[in-house]
C-alpha cells in the first residue's frame, strides 16, 4: 500500500466542539446514521431515545420528509442569493413576513443570521449602533447574567456566565458586565454603579439553558424588563432555546410573559435544526433609526447566508408543521409530562435537584457534579441519548412530539442509570 491508504488511522479526524478530545480518543465517537421521530440510530442500528432533541433544536422530531422536500424544491428553483442591498429571494421575504406575524412585538423587522451565536453578535452590535444613532455613543456596556449561555462568537463569549466558557481568551469585548442570574436587584445595582448612561443592553435567556436549565424566579423577568425600561436600556431576549415553541403554548416566552423585548435573538427551533439559520426580531424602536428615508444610515453587518433561501424554505415548512400539528400545545404537554415524571428522581440519593416545570426542558442535578459526563455516556446502555449541562446536570429537552409514554420510558431509564452509578 502507498499514499493515504498506508496511513494508520490512530485518531479520528473530526475535532468535536465543546469536547475533551483526549477523552473522545479513548472512548470513541458515537456515530449516528439516521433519525425517526424521537429516536436516533447509530452505525450498528442501535436505537436511542433522543432526550435532548440534538442541542435543543429538533423540535418537530427527526425524519420529517416535508422539511427535506421544502429544501429540495427551493434548491432546484433558487438555492440562495444575496440579501445585501436590495436583493432578496421571494422565500426569504415570505419568511420575514411570517416571523413578523408571530414576533412578540408587532411591526418587528427581521434580520437573518446563520445561527444563534450570529444572532447574539448581531444584537450586540445593533444595540451599540442604535445608541450611536441616538447621539449617545457612551452607551456601550452590555450586561448579562451569571450562568448565561449566549453562544460562542466574540460577543457571546464575552457575555458568558459559565466561567469556563470565557477562560483562556483574554478580554474579547470591552464593556461587558455580569449580574446575578436570579436577582433583579443585582441588575438594578449594577446599572446604578456603572451608570445607566453607559449601559446599552441587557441580555437575558427567559430560561437559562446550557448553564444548567435554571428557571426564572417568580416575577424576575417582568422585574428586569421594567428595570431596563426605567433606565432606558435595551432588553434583548435570548430565545435561541425558548423560541418557536419550546417555552410551551406560545411561539415565544416573551409573548407568553408580555415582555416586549427590544430584540429577540433566535435560531434552533426556527428550522428545527434541519437547516442552519437564525433571526433577530427587532422591535420598531430599534429599527427606526436605520430605516429613515434619505438618512443614509447603513448597518454594516450581515452574513453571506443571511436569509439563505433553502433554509428559509425549511423554516416556513417547519412553522407550518408546528401549526398544523398543534405543537405549541404539544410542547406544553411535554413540559407537564417532564415535570410529572422526572420530579420523583429528586428523591434519589445521587440527585440533589430536578429543575423543571416551565417549558419543555428539565435538568437533573447530580449530587457529584463531575460524574455527569460519565452518566451521560453510560445511560446509552439504556437506549438514552443525552448530555451533561451546567455544573453537573443532565439535560432533558425532547422534541415536542415525545409521547407521555416515552417520557415515562425516559424517566425509568434515568432511574435505572442512577441506580447503577458507582
Ligand atoms: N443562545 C442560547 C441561549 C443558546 O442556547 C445557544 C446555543 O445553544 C446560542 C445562543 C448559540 O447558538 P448557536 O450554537 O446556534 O450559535
Amino acid at each position: 500500500m502507498s499514499g493515504a491508504g498506508a496511513r494508520v488511522r490512530s485518531m479520528g479526524t473530526l475535532w468535536h466542539p465543546f469536547s475533551d478530545m483526549g477523552a473522545v480518543e479513548q472512548t470513541g465517537e458515537l456515530i449516528l446514521t439516521r433519525g425517526e421521530g424521537v429516536h436516533v440510530y447509530d452505525r450498528d442500528d442501535r436505537r436511542y431515545l433522543d432526550a435532548t432533541a440534538g442541542l435543543w433544536f429538533t423540535n418537530v422530531g427527526h425524519g420529517r420528509g416535508e422539511l427535506a422536500d421544502a429544501a429540495a424544491e427551493q434548491m432546484r428553483r433558487l438555492a440562495a442569493y444575496s440579501t445585501f442591498g436590495d436583493y432578496a429571494p421571494d422565500t426569504t421575504v415570505a419568511l420575514a413576513d411570517r416571523l413578523e406575524g408571530i414576533a412578540p412585538v408587532a411591526g418587528s423587522k427581521i434580520f437573518f443570521t446563520s445561527g444563534g451565536s450570529d444572532s447574539i453578535d448581531t444584537a450586540a452590535k445593533m444595540a451599540r449602533r442604535y445608541w450611536v444613532e441616538q447621539g449617545r455613543p457612551d452607551k456601550t456596556v452590555l450586561l448579562s447574567r451569571s450562568k448565561a449561555y449566549h453562544g460562542m462568537h466574540y460577543a457571546g463569549t464575552a457575555l458568558a456566565g459559565i466561567p469556563g466558557n470565557r477562560e483562556g481568551y483574554g478580554e474579547l469585548v470591552p464593556d461587558t458586565a455580569q449580574v446575578e442570574w436570579d436577582s433583579a436587584e443585582s441588575l438594578r445595582a449594577t446599572i446604578e454603579s456603572v451608570g445607566a448612561d453607559r449601559v446599552a443592553a441587557f441580555f437575558c435567556e427567559p430560561i437559562i439553558g446550557a448553564g444548567g436549565v435554571y428557571l426564572p424566579p417568580e416575577g424576575y423577568l417582568a422585574d428586569v424588563r421594567k428595570i431596563c425600561t426605567e433606565h432606558d436600556i435595551l432588553f434583548v431576549a435570548d430565545e435561541v432555546i425558548t423560541g418557536y415553541g419550546r417555552f410551551g403554548g406560545s411561539w415565544f416566552a416573551s409573548s407568553a410573559l408580555g415582555l416586549e423585548p427590544d430584540m429577540v435573538a433566535t435560531a434552533k427551533g426556527l428550522t428545527s435544526g434541519y437547516a442552519p439559520m437564525g433571526a433577530v426580531l427587532v422591535a420598531p424602536r430599534v429599527w427606526e433609526p436605520f430605516f429613515r428615508p434619505d438618512a443614509g444610515v447603513w448597518f454594516r453587518h450581515g452574513y453571506t447566508y443571511s436569509g439563505h433561501a433553502a433554509a428559509a424554505a425549511v423554516a416556513l415548512a417547519n412553522l407550518d408543521l408546528i401549526e398544523r400539528e398543534g405543537l405549541l400545545d404539544g410542547a406544553a404537554r411535554v413540559a407537564e409530562s417532564l415535570h410529572r415524571e422526572l420530579a420523583p428522581l429528586a428523591e434519589h440519593d445521587r440527585v440533589v435537584e430536578v429543575r423543571s416545570g416551565l417549558g419543555a426542558v428539565a435538568a437533573i442535578q447530580l449530587a457529584d457534579p463531575p460524574t455527569a459526563m460519565r452518566f451521560a455516556v453510560d445511560i446509552r446502555r439504556h437506549g438514552i441519548a443525552t448530555r451533561a449541562c451546567g455544573a453537573g446536570a443532565i439535560q432533558i429537552s425532547p422534541a415536542f412530539v415525545m409521547s407521555d409514554e416515552q417520557v415515562q420510558e425516559l424517566a425509568a431509564a434515568l432511574r435505572a442509570g442512577l441506580d447503577e452509578m458507582e
